[in-house]
């Protein structure tokens, strides 16, 4: 399996530094509002890759953190007039039912910042210490002359900028135009109210990528077991996040953790590239901004949200708009109703065409995305494969053969997650589907059209056929 890394800007060979282990770190959110559809591409990236991961046979450690803590959270909870500890709660929250509703599988780890100041605190001051960090009137910040792999991850070459780089930033978020000393921690001002903890070097609060260094030593090696032990932190396999955080924040994380350990922090770095709506830049003031609320409120379903998030190359910039959204509804509806389909199978005889045709679609489904996530080809030999299927006649399909496809199909959807669980359906449901087979039965069709439609209300078609009636859920 070969992945894509921003730190060699290669693609290389995927091998996790203690065997069948993978330990990955993923920058999770700030709650201090609902997510939008670009950190959910994002989200749904990193969600693909822990299931192929997964589906490969590693055992996978993923830690995501909640920066509950920064400029924004401290600004928009002022504003709010509610405590920071309240106000981010409401969005963890509700990041949580927006990661369910896209089937976003439950990570390990969720630490929030919060909760570790006092590692961040043993991580700053050893760099003050080791003379990498310094105190201003401000804040600590970190000496990025102090480092000389400053700039490595994100291809930044400081020696074009030095006439630019002067000077410190003690904000949270900057340009690579003013790449400069960053705070590691700022000390008390009164427009943090009551936002702040002591510190041996002063009180006050974390910088936001010092947060990342100490969340991700403590809950992936033993850098903090029984103490502060640098010695004692491993090489993380994988870290990712959107490419917007490359600089400065990941690279930030880099600086403080190899600045402090003197090991790699992470063998592998993966980005995702940025979400477009309309081929514009995602904007409040264009009119063209989405959180995922806003998708589902127009009547779209959350997995055909999913699909369309991942059906491209996670290094590609992504197009959205709301005619991909409705080819996607369709091609979700598409692999539901061939799962669906497969039940009505009773054929008696066993084609060896079926075995032959998932021996070759497993194959192009593994080398594409062994070949960094290549998404669309793997989808393309999905269809490809579902119209084999349909040529060969699912009703003609032997039970044991139809078996054999839906065993296939559930094992490609433990990675792209996109076929609905088969709930029960509510008994109301159940009754009305009765109701109208019977009202079949007896000829009464204006009844039977009659429920039909109730039955639409509740999500669900009905389709007559030669076999008799058939329901499915539907998507748009
Ligand atoms: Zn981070």
């Amino acid at each position: 399996m070969k992945l894509f890394n921003s730190l060699s800007l290669k693609k290389e060979e995927f091998a996790p530094l203690n065997e069948g282990r993978v330990r990955m770190y993923t920058c999770g959110p700030t709650p201090y509002n609902f997510v939008h559809i670009g950190n959910l591409r994002t989200f749904v990236f990193e969600d693909v890759l822990r299931r192929y991961l997964k589906y490969k046979g590693f055992k996978v450690t993923q830690v995501k953190n909640f920066t509950d803590v920064d400029d924004k959270t401290i600004r928009d909870s002022q504003k709010a007039k509610i405590s920071l500890k309240e106000f981010t709660q409401k969005y963890i929250d509700e990041f949580f039912k927006d990661c369910d509703s896209l089937n976003i599988e439950k990570v390990e780890v969720y630490p929030k910042a919060t909760e570790h100041i006092p590692e961040m605190v043993a991580l700053i001051d050893y760099l003050l210490k080791k003379g990498v960090a310094y105190k201003s009137q401000d804040g600590v910040y970190f000496s990025i002359d102090k480092f000389k792999d400053y700039g490595r991850l994100a291809h930044i070459d400081l020696a074009g900028l030095k006439a630019g780089a002067s000077g410190r930033i003690l904000k949270d978020e900057y340009e690579k135009e003013n790449v400069a000393d960053f705070a590691l921690w700022k000390f008390w001002d009164k427009a943090d109210g009551d936002v702040k903890w002591p510190a041996q070097f002063g009180e006050g609060r974390p910088g936001w990528h010092v947060e990342c260094s100490a969340m991700s030593a403590k809950h992936l090696t033993k850098m903090f077991e029984r103490g502060f032990h640098p010695d004692k932190f491993e090489t993380i396999d994988i870290h990712t996040g959107g490419i917007d955080l490359l600089f400065p924040h990941h690279q930030d994380e880099v600086a403080q953790t190899e600045g402090c350990v003197e090991k790699p922090f992470s063998k592998y770095w993966l980005h995702a590239e940025h979400l477009l709506v309309d081929n514009k830049k995602m904007s409040k003031s264009l009119g063209n901004f989405y959180t995922l609320r806003d998708i589902l409120a127009k009547g779209y379903a959350p997995l055909a949200v999913r699909y369309l998030l991942l059906s491209s190359h996670y290094r590609q910039k992504m197009n959205f708009t709301f005619e991909s959204l409705d080819a996607a509804t369709v091609a979700v509806q598409r692999f539901n109703d061939f799962v669906l389909k497969l039940k009505e199978a009773h054929g008696s005889e066993e084609k060896k065409e079926v075995a032959s045709a998932i021996e070759r679609a497993k194959a192009a489904f593994e080398s594409s995305l062994d070949d960094d996530l290549e998404m669309s080809s793997a989808l393309a030999s999905l269809f490809e494969f579902m119209n084999e299927i349909n040529k060969l006649g699912i009703h003609q399909l032997s039970k044991k053969d139809a078996k054999l496809v839906d065993k296939f199909m559930k094992e490609i959807d433990s990675v792209l997650g996109i076929l609905s669980v088969e709930e029960e359906l509510s008994a109301d449901v159940a009754k009305l589907i009765a109701e109208r087979e019977n009202a079949r039965k007896i000829k009464n069709f204006a009844r039977a059209d009659e429920l039909r439609d109730e039955l639409k209300k509740h999500g669900i078609a009905v389709e007559d056929t030669a076999h008799g009636q058939r329901w499915k859920r539907i998507f748009s």
